[in-house]
This record gives C-alpha cells, structure tokens and sequence, in this order.
C-alpha cells in the first residue's frame, strides 16, 4: 500500500536516543508506514475503492494519502464541523473523509475545474451515500470563493481545505480566511512539496509559491499555525478570533 507514497529513509540514530526522539520528527521507512497504517487506518470500503480506482487515473499520487485522510476527518469531527470547504477535489478522496465525518446536514462547497476526474467523484459520494452533503462547483476556485463572499457568507465555514494549483495558494488563503468562521481551522496541503521548499536552488513556480506562502504564514498575526511532517506536509491554521 504504501508504495503509493513518498517514503524517506531513516536519518541514522545517533547515541542519544532520547535527544534524537525529542528533537526529529521519525523518519518513515516503508516498513514503519505499513506498521502506522496497519495499526491505525480504519478506511471504510468506499474510499479503499475509490483509491484503488485512481491508481489507475492520471496523476494518481495528487491524491491524499488514507492516514491523512483519517486525521482530517477527526479534525471535522472535534471542530463540529457542519460547514466546509474544498479547494481542489480531483477524485474526490478528501471530500469524501470530510464529507462522511460531517452529520448529516453538514454541507461541503466543493471547488474544481476538471469534469473528468469530479465525475469519478461524484461517483463515490453516491456510492457512500453523501452526495446530498457536497455541492460541487466547476469554476476556478477563485470564482466560485468570490460568489460565496459575494453572496455574504463570511465567517460562515468551519473548515477548510486547500489543495489545488500551487501558485494560487495565496489567493486561496486569503479568501479562506474570509469565509472560515473566527476559531475555525484552515488547511493547506503539500506545504513540504517532496522537500524541494527547503532547496533555495529549486525555483519553479510551484515550489516558490508554497516557500512564499510559508514564509508569509510565519508572521501572520491573524492566525495560529502548525506545520506538521505528515504526508507532503500539512499545515494547520487557527483564525484567531480578532481576524474576522
Ligand atoms: N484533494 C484531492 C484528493 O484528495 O484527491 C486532490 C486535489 S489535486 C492535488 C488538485 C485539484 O485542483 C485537481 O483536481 C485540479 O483539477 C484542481 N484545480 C487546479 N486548478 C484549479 C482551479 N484554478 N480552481 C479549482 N480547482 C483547480
Ligand atoms: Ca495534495
């Protein structure tokens, strides 16, 4: 399973074994993320079968990986979310954590641009008996989080999720922001980008614009964050309530 995802080999373990636990994040061998999985995941049937149909799409690894998954469904399910937002759906593996940890009148603003791979999506949200939750918008995401500003529904949203083209990301952000309640939580996908963030030699346009949206997010006094290694890398964002 595990092939699927980026796997780092282990730094080596100095000495001090404490010191090392304390101050490194564990680096996952391939053997190490089996054992996470097998010890953890509890990924219901459908979205093991929407994985395993787009492993055979194009651009398969843009989907998140299960454990992620799962943890973004707990974060749903302690923020009590019943409004979220989706920037960036592709198969529609994260919309559907998020959408079946929501209750059921819990609704999800789903934003894309790609019918092929929404329609794969759509598929699933039926399958698993959700799709009344999610309204799916094909129209650059800018567009559509314009409309919602537009139709005034600031500090409306729970939750969010980005994870759409890399150059946007600020522009996602910032109408994010607008629209997630006071409290509520944002989340940034691929913030680590395969590691090339942390090589100034890398300077394609994607690895520059998640290196200037970190470094942006550093000093934002809007927001609490935290930027964890999981994954290709999560970042979690805290409106604070004196944002709004
Ligand atoms: N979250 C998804 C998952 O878990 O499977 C993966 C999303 S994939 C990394 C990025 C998606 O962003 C693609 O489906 C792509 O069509 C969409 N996208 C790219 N540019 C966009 C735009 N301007 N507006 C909305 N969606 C866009
Ligand atoms: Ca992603």
């Amino acid at each position: 399973m595990s092939k699927a995802f980026s796997i780092q080999q282990p730094l080596p373990c100095p000495g001090n074994y404490f010191s090392n636990m304390t101050k490194n994040t564990i680096q996952l061998t391939e053997a190490l993320y089996d054992y996470l999985l097998s010890s953890s995941l509890r990924e219901p049937e459908v979205l093991k079968q929407l994985r395993e149909e787009t492993e055979n799409i194009t651009l398969s690894v843009m989907q998140i990986s299960p454990d992620q998954g799962q943890f973004m469904q707990l974060l749903v399910k302690l923020l009590s979310a019943r409004n979220c937002l989706e920037v960036g759906v592709y198969t529609g593996y994260s919309s559907l954590c998020v959408a079946l940890a929501m209750p059921e009148d819990g609704k999800l603003v789903a934003c894309d641009i790609d019918e092929d791979w929404t329609a794969v999506a759509r598929k699933y949200w039926d399958r698993a008996g959700v799709a009344h939750k999610i309204d799916l918008h094909l129209a650059p995401a800018t567009q559509t989080l314009q409309q919602l500003l537009d139709a005034g529904k600031h500090n409306r949203f729970d939750f969010a999720f980005i994870d759409a083209d890399k150059s946007s990301y600020a522009d996602y952000y910032e109408y994010c922001l607008k629209l997630v309640r006071p409290g509520g939580l944002i989340v940034v996908d691929n913030t680590l980008w395969g590691g090339s963030v942390a090589d100034n030699t890398i300077t394609d346009p994607d690895t520059s614009a998640i290196r200037s949206f970190n470094k942006s997010l550093l000093h934002d006094e809007r927001v609490d964050i935290s930027m964890l290694a999981i994954a290709d890398g999560l970042t979690l964002i805290h409106k604070r309530a004196h944002a709004a």
